[in-house]
């Protein structure tokens, strides 16, 4: 594959997703951003895009037919002369291990704020996951049409809780009914908000310069307050650094509303002009394996389980870190030793079919997986390295698992490790008792799970309350002290799907004493897959 090829589709993507508490706007933005992509290809910017808006509908059916729906999952859409790929973030009642891990898999994010509440408890966390790898972060304060709290103070708050440096980009003037537009503060223009446009690409309407008069004209005493604002942010506020959004200890902030479809090209801007294209990945052995290495690599992040039970088949979606996927091609699955042909991948062009057969570093692709294919799996030209850095999350929710026929118990076991391996839920076998306990990050999956040990393996679990805070994987260096913790804290331990040595706290009290009282013992929230 020439480097150049490779070099010039890399430069032109940037693979990104979502962080946001529910309700702040996500699917919103998400709707909007696709809004703009659509609008280039009606407008046949991107070449060779013109003429294919009928493939949309085909991809539905196609769709239809396998009984999945991953179009969702991953978005490519082309913005100006770049390339985006959106990955979604299951949110809600579907939050789960795969929000968490999707973030392994972007170079980028972008965090949305609801302006009249600022940071909230699930961003907190999505930020604490982007923190494992210095994730790039930019940020949209939405709802500006709204009522909304001091933009100063929200830009405080996520510098204080979320520790990162805020580099106002755009400057809200008004809000709610007399919002009127922002201020750019690198491109010293602004652009007004007209209401009421939301389903539309706005025509844009900029006045060059704070100075100049026609703000004045146009929106009356907000100039001269906007203008008193500016100085007083650009003395209070950070100045955007590029290293620094590159590292994570800054962000680029945007305020709009995702409703109104106003401020979120300027977002789209900053991503592309800033975000990093597509970032190579280590291995295990050491090495970072860079978008043109000699040929195709790829790692699993997600499972898609098809909940029809009519269709058995799921998604493996593969983030392609180097080479270039052609329909039909050959890949070493490393893990079980083999050289797998891939001839129907899915992607993710919605709308767009002639992409399908081929896939560059950023794009997800979907392989059809018939059991043979983890999470954390790696794909490579045909060399043995796995890439790192594609963790288990300590569950946040916990319940034991029972079964209605005990005589199945062996398929219980069976089918639960198979899907902790899939990554669906997590399972905890106590040292002490033939308990199993089922951990999951969010509720749905606990239903997801009972759902297809019915349908997959033929037995029928029900759920009990257990009293567990949360859990930790175990690690010490010294043999004899882990020996020690292990005879000592025996009724808290337990083995995961895995086998390996996981304590299971049953408050947080308990957690913070034990961790106290065992000084060399580590505890971890993450374990690598
Ligand atoms: P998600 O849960 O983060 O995906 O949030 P949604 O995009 O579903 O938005 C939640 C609610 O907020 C919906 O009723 C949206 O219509 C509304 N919403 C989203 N963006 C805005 C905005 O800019 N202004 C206003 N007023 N409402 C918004």
């Amino acid at each position: 594959m020439p480097k150049l090829e490779i070099a010039n589709e890399v430069a032109k993507r940037r693979t990104f997703a979502i962080i946001s508490h529910p309700d702040a706007g996500k699917t919103t933005i998400t709707e909007k951003v696709l809004l703009h992509g659509q609008k280039l290809q009606k407008a046949g910017t991107v070449k060779g895009r013109g003429s294919k808006q009928h493939a949309k509908s085909d991809w539905m059916e196609m769709e239809k037919e396998r009984g999945i729906s991953v179009t969702t999952s991953v978005m490519q859409f082309p913005y100006r002369d770049g390339l985006m790929n959106l990955l979604d973030t299951p949110g809600h009642e579907d939050f789960s291990e795969d929000t968490y891990r999707t973030l392994t898999a972007v170079d980028a994010c972008l965090m949305v704020i609801d302006a009249a509440k600022g940071v909230e408890d699930r961003t907190i966390k999505l930020m604490e996951v982007t923190r494992l790898r210095d994730t790039p972060i930019l940020t949209f304060i939405n709802k500006l049409d709204r009522d909304i709290r001091d933009p100063l103070e929200l830009l405080d708050e996520v510098e204080s809780v979320l520790n990162i440096m805020c580099a106002p980009i755009t400057w809200p003037i008004g809000s709610g009914k007399s919002f009127k537009g922002v201020y750019h503060l690198l491109r010293d223009e602004t652009i007004l908000y007209k209401s009421g446009q939301g389903h539309t690409i706005q025509e844009l309407d900029i006045i060059q310069g704070i100075d100049n008069p026609e703000l004045d004209e146009r929106i009356g005493v907000y100039a001269e307050e906007l203008r008193e604002q500016i100085e007083l942010v650009q003395g209070a506020s950070n100045d955007f650094d590029l290293e620094m959004f590159l590292s994570g200890d800054l962000t680029p902030v945007f305020f709009g509303t995702a409703l109104g479809n106003f401020g979120v090209d300027h977002m789209l801007d900053g991503m592309l002009e800033w975000a990093p294209k597509p970032q190579g990945r280590p291995t295990d052995a050491g090495e970072v394996v860079e978008p043109e290495a000699p040929g195709i690599s790829g790692f699993v992040f997600k499972i898609q389980a098809n909940m029809d039970p009519k269709h058995r088949d799921r998604v493996a979606f593969m983030r392609i870190v180097s080479g270039r996927y052609e329909k039909g091609m050959r890949m070493r699955h490393v893990r079980i030793g083999k050289d797998v042909r891939i001839s129907d991948a899915l992607t993710f062009v919605a709308g767009d079919r002639e992409a399908v057969d081929e896939a560059w570093p950023g794009d997800i692709i979907g392989l059809h997986n018939h059991g043979t294919i983890q999470i954390g799996d790696t794909f490579s030209w045909g060399e043995d390295f796995r890439f790192t850095g594609i963790p288990n999350f300590a569950p946040e929710m916990f319940r034991r698992i029972r079964l209605k026929d005990p005589l199945k118990q062996k398929q219980l076991l069976k089918g639960l490790v198979q899907l902790a391996e899939e990554g669906a839920v997590q399972v905890f076998r106590p040292l002490m008792n033939n308990d199993l306990i089922v951990g999951a990050v969010g509720v749905l999956q606990f239903d997801v799970v009972v759902h297809r040990l019915k349908s997959e393996y033929g037995v029928q679990a029900i759920y009990e309350n257990v009293q567990v805070y949360t859990a930790r994987w175990v690690y010490c260096k010294d043999e004899k002290k882990l020996d020690e913790f292990r005879r000592r804290a025996e009724h808290n331990l337990a083995l995961d799907g895995g086998e390996n040595l996981t304590y299971i706290a049953p408050t947080r009290a308990n957690l913070m004493l034990t961790e106290e009282r065992y000084p060399d013992i580590e505890f971890h929230k993450t374990r690598e897959v």
